[in-house]
């Protein structure tokens, strides 16, 4: 338990739009953040009071960077292992190594989910075609190929509906360790953003539902419509996890739902804060950045009520030239994340529209 009061340092690993919304945060609580990342053109630089482009392997400005803060956290989940333990070496890294550990493979986090009693879609690992083939006379089909490391918005990922599909496996996982995943029949997707304070305070967000398009998340409503059976498990499981993990930041836990049932199956988790989590910026009583900060700082944690019903939007590539509209919008909040180039799919910003009525 360490304190680290307004008037300290943070360090932020990654300098995208998470890392600039966590260091827009951590500055209105007081806090001067260092922001270090290899791209030089990060937006969370815009607003940082130091900076350090070097990549993630360059040892010495590892170093240097953890002794000039007083706890580093970060803003993505593949942080390379070594880099995590050179920074833990030389100050607090907030989530800890564990949590990037356990997240950071599909099987590894798989395993630590069932074992802490959540149900997942059921998997077999598989790396030669030989293997892939076993795990699918286990599995069956519908199914989802999925390497184990480094897949994000759909990457490394192969869907098995007809029997033939399984020949085009190995052209997306290229031989690397990956897991076979039985398809879920899922109403619906949904995300608890949950934080844990160094001191083990918890506090859970209002269940979010989440809708994707192109593997991509387009928007996020609260209240999801799920029952109050629903709502509440999900809250109880992602505090479980939180705990499981002696976890101390933002983590957010994705889940699918069937509504027949109230069955919540665990997809995966993010050791960070959460594109899911962005509506609580307008929308909740405490963002889920201005939490995180809090919870790393061991400050107490703020309340995580809806201030109504939110709706927050995506503005990927393009989308973000038509910012006029939401400026001009009454009920809308616009942010921008300061890149540059638009390209497709690029996260650019996004538009939350909160109604206080409900
Ligand atoms: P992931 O990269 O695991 O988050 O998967 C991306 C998206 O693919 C999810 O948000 C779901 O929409 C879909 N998906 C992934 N795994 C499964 C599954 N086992 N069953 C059904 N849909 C899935």
């Amino acid at each position: 338990m360490t304190r680290i009061n307004p008037g300290g340092s943070i360090g932020i690993l990654g300098g995208g739009q998470l890392g600039r919304m966590q260091a827009l945060a951590a500055a209105q609580l007081g806090y001067r953040v260092h922001v270090f990342c290899p791209d030089k053109a990060s937006p969370a630089f815009d607003v940082a009071f130091a900076s350090t482009v070097a990549t993630y392997e360059d040892e010495e400005a590892l170093v240097n960077f953890a002794r000039s803060v007083d706890v580093v956290t970060y803003e993505f989940e593949n942080v390379p292992a070594r880099t995590a333990q050179i920074v833990a070496e030389n100050t607090l890294l907030r989530p800890g190594a564990y949590a990037l550990e356990v997240t950071q493979d599909r099987l590894v986090e798989k395993t630590f989910l069932n074992d802490a009693g959540m149900k997942t879609a059921p998997f077999q690992m598989f790396e030669t075609e030989e293997e892939l083939k076993d795990a699918y006379k286990k599995i069956g089909r519908p199914a989802v190929a999925k390497t184990r490391q480094f897949g994000y918005d759909g990457k490394g990922q192969k869907m098995i509906k007809v029997a033939k599909d399984i020949e085009n496996v190995m052209g997306v996982t290229k031989g690397a360790p990956s897991i076979l995943e039985g398809f879920v029949q899922f109403d619906r997707e949904i995300s608890v953003v949950v934080a844990r304070s160094a001191s083990g305070d918890v506090a859970a967000y209002p269940v979010s539902e989440n809708i994707h398009t192109n593997h991509i998340l387009d928007t996020t409503t609260i209240p999801a419509k799920i029952n109050q059976v629903v709502e509440a498990k999900a809250k109880v499981m992602a505090t479980k996890i939180a705990n499981a993990l002696e976890y101390v930041g933002v983590l957010a836990v994705e889940m699918f739902v069937t509504d027949a049932t109230n069955e919540i199956i665990v997809n995966e988790m993010a050791p960070r804060v959460h594109n899911s989590g962005h509506w609580t910026m307008d929308g909740a009583m405490t963002s889920q950045f201005e939490q995180h900060i809090r919870a790393i700082c061991d400050l107490p944690l703020g309340p995580t009520d809806a201030l109504g019903a939110v709706r927050m939007k995506n503005l990927l590539g393009n989308d973000i030239l038509d910012y006029e509209q939401y400026l001009k919008d009454p009920n809308a909040t616009f942010h921008h994340y300061g890149k540059n180039e638009p390209r497709v799919g690029r996260k650019m910003g996004h538009v939350t529209w909160v109604d206080k009525s409900e």
